[in-house]
C-alpha cells in the first residue's frame, strides 16, 4: 500500500485512467460513479456471508467482485458476518470463512458482525414505531403468510396493525424483556399491504426467539430479520457498492425504504447472476445435509465444491481467481459447466507444479540382460514448461514397475504401449523389448520380462530407431507407497437438483466418486512431500499430498486427470 496516497486520489485516477481490466456493467457503474463523483470518489464494499456454513465456489466468485473491484479502485471491502439468526450459526464457520477468504487471497479492511449493530437496529425501530411506521402484531406466523396475499392477489391489513404508537412502544419493550414466548408477536413495518411487491407487504423486522447468539450470548430474546438488519449494516459502514446476487433484487426497494425513512447513508445495491456449475449443488443447506449424513467425509471432502474441499484437492487460488474473472457477471442467471472451472486450474498447474513419475496399478518389469544390483541415476526434467524448476535424478534399476495398462498381452490395433515382442520407451530410461510374461493361477500376467538396449540411454536411439510409445515407470528397490484417492463428480447428474418425483438430490449423488488405490509405487523424491504440494504424476494428472498424509504413509488426492474437454469445446467453438 502506498501510505501518502489518499484513496480518492488512486480512485480518481484509475477512473481516468483507460479502462484496461475487461469491464462488466457493475464495473460500469462504479467507473461512472467516480466520474460523477457520487461518493467523493470512494469506493467501498462488503463480503457479507451468513456464518451457517463454509464457503462454496459460488461464494468465491462473489468475494472476487467484492474485493477485486474495491483493490482496482483503491477502496475497500469489510468482511461482515451476517449473523442475525443465532440459530444456525457457529463459531466454527466464522473461522473457516476467515481462512476460506485469506486463501482466495484476499484481505479484509474492517471484520464485522450484523450483531455488533443490533443496539443501534434497535434504536432506530423504535424510531420508526414513534414516527409511526412499525407495529407489533400478534398474529401466528400462518396468519402473517395467510393475511399477506399472492402475487396476484392484494394482502390483507392485520387487526393490530392500527395500534397506537405508545401501545407498540409497550408492547415492544416487553418483547425485548421476555415477556412473551417465541411465536407470540413480531414487529412489522407498516408500508402497504397492497402492494405489487410482496416484501412491502408490511414485512416482518423483529422476531422473538429465546435462543443464545453466538457473540452475544443471552443479552437479546428478539432478533432483526435480515431484510431489516442488511441495508442497515451496508449503511452503518457506508458501503458505497454493495454487490450480492440476482435474489435480493425485489429486496432492493425495502432496503432502501428502510434507509430513507431513517434518513441514513444510501448505501447502493447491485445484484449479479448467482454462480450455478454443472454436477454441482451450491447450496450451504445442501452441503450440511451431505456433511450430516455422513455422505462425504466433512465440509473439506476433496469431492465438495467448498473452498475447503477444493482446496484439500488441490485447486489453487489463482486458478479460482482466473475461473472467476473469466465468467465475468451478468443479470441473467445460468449455468457454467464444470470443466471449465476444472480448465482453468490445470492451466495454472500446467505451468506451475513439478512433473514426477508415479504408477498407481502397478506391473512388475524385469529387465533381464540389466546387470543385477546396478542402479542408474537418470535425469529427469521437473516442468518442461519452467525452464527455471531443472532437473532431478530418479533411479533406474533391473526391476521396476510401470502402469497395468501400459502392457496387453494382445494388444488391440492401435495400442503402441508394451505388448510381446514390441519395443517402448521409458520416459528418462532405455528402450526396453518385451520378451516373455509370468502368469499367475488365475492366468493373469504378473511380471513382463524385457531386455534394453544399452546404446538408448536418456530415451534415443543412435541408430534413428523409432518407437511409438513412451511409457513412464519406477523403479522397484526406490519406490515409496502411497495411498492414491482417485475422485469423480459428487453428482452424476448434469443439473443435480433435478429430480425424480419422491426422490431428493441426494438420490442422485454419484456412488463411485471416491475410489482409494493402496499402495501405488511413486518415485523416491516424494518420500518427503509435505500436505498440499502438488505435482504432476506424468501422464497420469494433477495430485496433490492430502491433509492425512504423513511421513511412511503418504496420501495423495487426485486433482484432475490431464484430459480436459474445456480446452477440446472452446477449440470447437473458434472454428465455427
Ligand atoms: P447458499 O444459498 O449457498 O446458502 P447464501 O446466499 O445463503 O448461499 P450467504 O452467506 O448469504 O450465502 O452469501 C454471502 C454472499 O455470497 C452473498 O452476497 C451472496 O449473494 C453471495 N453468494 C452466495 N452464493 C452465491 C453464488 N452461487 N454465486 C455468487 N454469489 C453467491
Ligand atoms: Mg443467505
Amino acid at each position: 500500500m502506498n501510505g501518502t496516497k489518499s484513496s480518492s486520489e488512486s480512485a480518481a485516477q484509475a477512473a481516468s485512467a483507460p479502462a484496461s481490466a475487461p469491464s462488466n456493467f457493475i464495473r460500469d457503474i462504479v467507473l461512472e460513479d467516480l466520474r460523477t463523483n457520487r461518493y467523493n470518489g470512494r469506493v467501498q464494499t462488503r463480503f457479507p456471508p451468513e456464518p451457517n456454513g463454509y464457503l462454496h465456489i459460488g461464494h468465491a466468485k462473489a468475494i472476487y467482485m467484492d474485493f477485486g473491484l474495491a483493490a482496482e479502485f483503491g477502496g475497500k471491502t469489510n468482511l461482515r458476518f451476517d449473523d442475525t439468526n443465532p440459530e444456525k450459526e457457529e463459531t466454527e464457520y466464522v473461522e473457516s470463512i476467515q481462512e476460506d477468504v485469506r486463501w482466495l487471497g484476499y484481505q479484509w479492511d474492517g471484520l464485522y458482525y450484523a450483531s455488533d449493530y443490533f443496539d443501534q437496529l434497535h434504536e432506530w425501530a423504535i424510531k420508526l414505531i414513534r414516527d409511526g411506521k412499525a407495529y407489533v402484531d400478534d398474529l401466528t406466523a400462518e396468519e402473517i403468510r395467510t393475511y399477506r396475499g399472492t402475487l396476484t392477489e392484494p394482502g390483507k391489513d392485520s387487526p393490530y396493525r392500527n395500534r397506537l404508537v405508545e401501545e407498540n412502544l409497550d408492547l415492544f419493550e416487553r418483547m425485548r424483556k421476555g415477556e412473551f414466548p417465541d411465536g407470540s408477536h413480531v414487529l412489522r413495518a407498516k408500508i402497504d399491504m397492497a402492494s405489487p411487491n410482496l416484501n412491502f407487504r408490511d414485512p416482518v423486522m423483529y422476531r422473538i426467539l429465546h435462543a443464545e447468539h453466538h457473540r452475544t450470548g443471552n443479552k437479546w430474546c428478539i432478533y432483526p430479520m435480515y431484510d431489516y438488519a442488511h441495508g442497515q449494516s451496508d449503511s452503518i459502514e457506508h458501503v458505497t457498492h454493495s454487490m450480492c446476487t440476482l435474489e435480493f433484487e425485489d429486496h432492493r426497494p425495502l432496503y432502501n425504504w428502510f434507509i430513507q425513512q431513517l434518513e441514513i447513508f444510501p448505501s447502493q445495491q447491485i445484484e449479479f447472476d448467482r454462480l450455478n456449475l454443472t454436477h454441482t449443488l451450491l447450496s450451504k443447506r445442501k452441503l450440511l445435509q451431505l456433511v450430516q449424513e455422513g455422505r462425504v467425509s466433512g465440509w473439506d471432502d476433496p469431492r465438495m465444491p467448498t473452498i475447503s474441499g477444493i482446496r484439500r484437492r488441490g485447486y489453487t487460488p489463482e486458478a479460482i481467481r482466473n475461473f472467476c474473472s473469466s465468467i465475468g457477471v451478468s443479470k441473467t442467471t445460468g449455468s457454467i459447466e464444470l470443466a471449465m472451472l476444472e480448465h482453468f486450474v490445470r492451466e495454472d498447474l500446467n505451468r506451475r507444479v513439478p512433473r514426477v513419475m508415479a504408477v498407481l496399478r502397478p506391473l512388475k518389469v524385469v529387465i533381464d540382460n540389466y546387470p543385477e544390483g546396478q542402479v542408474e541415476e537418470m535425469e529427469a526434467v521437473n516442468n518442461p514448461e519452467d525452464a527455471g524448476a531443472g532437473t532431478r535424478r530418479v533411479p533406474f534399476s533391473r526391476v521396476l514397475y510401470i502402469e497395468q495398462d501400459d502392457f496387453r498381452e494382445d494388444p488391440p490395433k492401435q495400442y503402441y504401449r508394451l505388448s510381446p515382442g514390441r519395443e517402448v520407451r521409458l520416459r528418462y530410461g532405455y528402450f526396453v523389448t518385451c520378451k516373455s510374461v509370468v502368469k499367475n493361477d488365475k492366468g493373469e500376467v504378473v511380471e513382463v520380462h524385457c531386455t534394453y538396449d544399452p546404446a538408448t540411454r536418456g530415451g534415443n536411439s543412435p541408430d534413428g530407431r523409432k518407437v511409438k510409445a513412451t511409457i513412464h515407470w519406477v523403479s522397484a528397490a526406490h519406490a515409496v507407497d502411497a495411498d492414491v484417492r482417485i475422485y469423480e463428480n459428487l453428482f452424476t447428474k448434469e443439473n443435480p437438483a433435478q429430480v425424480d418425483e419422491g426422490q431428493d438430490v441426494l438420490d442422485n449423488l454419484n456412488p463411485n466418486s471416491l475410489e482409494v488405490i493402496a499402495n501405488a509405487k511413486l518415485e523416491p523424491s516424494l518420500a518427503t512431500a509435505a500436505a498440499s504440494d502438488r505435482y504432476q504424476f506424468e501422464r497420469l494428472g494433477y495430485f496433490c499430498v492430502d491433509l492425512d498424509s504423513k511421513a511412511g504413509k503418504l496420501i495423495f488426492n487426485r486433482t484432475l486427470p490431464l484430459k480436459d474437454t474445456w480446452a477440446k469445446v472452446e477449440k470447437k467453438n473458434e472454428k465455427k
